[in-house]
């Protein structure tokens, strides 16, 4: 056994790097344990797939500022947390070590889901140890496959581009981020793709892998295509890691379950970050969010609340991406089902669209416009209702 903490934190990600910084604003002197089955301390996911790959781009600034000396949070890296003691307020770690605890935060993220059959030599690109692996794996090859038209696709796509290297890019929807973007500007995107070198093999999926030697691997798509790579890449989204509440018998349909001020179902265990599931006021719908101002935010007020405060997690959080020189920024639903109002001021290159429901905006997505975020915000939460979105053009463009 350790010695017992007030507070224990399961997690080396950002949420549970700012659940720390949540905690101490509130509790200067209350004793604090990190435990992450990671081996490195807490860093920045997103310039894993973006600057890291650019000229300059340095691994050493990803690390989080968090003094955790000062801050007096004792960390456990390397280590899995395995199961909790819900009746006895007990965590228990790998190698039968357990924790007493007064408050627990579970920040567990997600884990990649992976192609079927599990095959070798694919790097699900989640963690720095991941980009470690690929970097490595890309040192003397040219030719890359990178798995799947999300954002982690379609920035490793562009990244390695970026970094001199071939890339096919192999996606089952029709385009880049079609289940996000309305199809004229996914169409748009997949067609700069293809100009800047990327093969793209849209509407097609990986059938399997195979080792050619030691370092290089052979994809076959659905089509026939034999995709020769030093490396493979696939982005196909996270499942949350819930087992730890699932082994309670807790319920878990997408993500912990959590309340407003971040506290599941079992006394004492709260969630913050990816695996949440919490309410949000201005969607006036449950969710999940995976990105990092939700990571940062909702860590954080989590944490505070844990300690003591009460407050509501209403925050509406925005989220990013970098596509060769697109970038966005976006807030809200991201759905390309959803009706939507595009406002352009140089078509699919840089404009506002809105996304609609039932004649209110959810979502809002800006493209090379800058500083928008905060009235874009505003125009969700204020649920007023825009009949077809006519009126919404000039809104955000100016
Ligand atoms: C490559 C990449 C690029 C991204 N780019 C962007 C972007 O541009 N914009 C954006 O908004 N978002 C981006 N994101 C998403 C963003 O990084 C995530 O939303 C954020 O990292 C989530 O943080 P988290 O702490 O909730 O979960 P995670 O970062 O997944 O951290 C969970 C942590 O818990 C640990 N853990 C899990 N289970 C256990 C256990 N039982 N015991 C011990 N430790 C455990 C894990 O090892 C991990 O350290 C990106 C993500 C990735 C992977």
């Amino acid at each position: 056994m350790t010695a017992a903490y007030k507070y224990v934190v399961v997690g080396g990600g950002m949420a549970a790097d700012a659940a720390l910084r949540g905690i101490r604003g509130q509790d200067p002197n209350g004793t604090v344990l990190m435990v992450s089955q990671e081996i490195f301390p807490p860093y920045d996911r997103p310039p894993l797939s973006k600057g890291l790959w650019k000229q300059g781009g340095r691994v050493e600034n990803v690390w989080r500022s968090l003094d955790y000396n000062q801050l007096r949070v004792d960390l456990r890296l390397g280590v899995r947390a395995e199961r909790i003691d819900a009746a006895a307020h007990e965590l228990w770690l790998a190698g039968g070590v357990r924790v007493p605890y007064e408050r627990l935060l579970l920040a567990t993220g997600g884990a990649p889901r992976e192609l079927a059959g599990h095959p070798r030599g694919v790097t699900y690109f989640r963690t720095v140890e991941d980009y470690f692996r690929l970097r490595r794996a890309m040192l003397g090859g040219h030719e890359a496959v990178v798995v799947g038209g999300g954002f982690i696709g379609a920035e490793m796509a562009a990244a390695l581009t970026l970094a001199g290297k071939h890339v096919h890019l192999v996606l089952p929807e029709a385009g880049v981020l079609s289940r996000l973007l309305p199809p004229s500007l996914s169409a748009a995107i997949t067609e700069d793709y293809a100009q800047r070198g990327v093969t793209v093999h849209a509407g097609h999926q990986v059938t399997h892998v195979e080792a050619r030697g030691d370092d290089s691997w052979r994809v076959v798509t659905d089509a026939g295509a034999a995709l020769d790579a030093s490396g493979v890449v696939a982005g196909l989204g996270i499942v949350p890691r819930v087992d730890l509440m699932t082994a309670l018998g807790v319920d878990c349909p997408d993500g912990i379950v959590v309340d407003r001020l971040g506290a599941t179902a079992v006394e004492a265990v709260y969630a913050a970050g990816d695996v949440a599931n919490f309410p949000s006021p201005a969607l006036g719908r449950r969710m999940r969010m995976e990105h990092e101002d939700h990571a940062n935010r909702h860590g954080e007020c989590v944490g505070a609340n844990m300690a003591g405060q009460e407050q509501a997690y209403d925050y509406l959080p925005f989220f990013y991406s970098d596509l060769f020189d697109l970038g966005f920024e976006a807030v809200g639903r991201l759905d390309s089902q959803l009706a939507t109002v595009e406002d352009w001021v140089e078509p699919q290159k840089r404009g506002v669209v809105f996304y609609l429901e039932d004649q209110h905006v959810v979502g809002v997505l800006a493209v090379d416009l800058w500083d928008r975020m905060d009235r874009a915000r505003a125009l969700i939460v204020d649920g007023e209702p825009v009949g077809d979105g006519s009126r919404l053009r000039g809104r955000l463009t100016g």
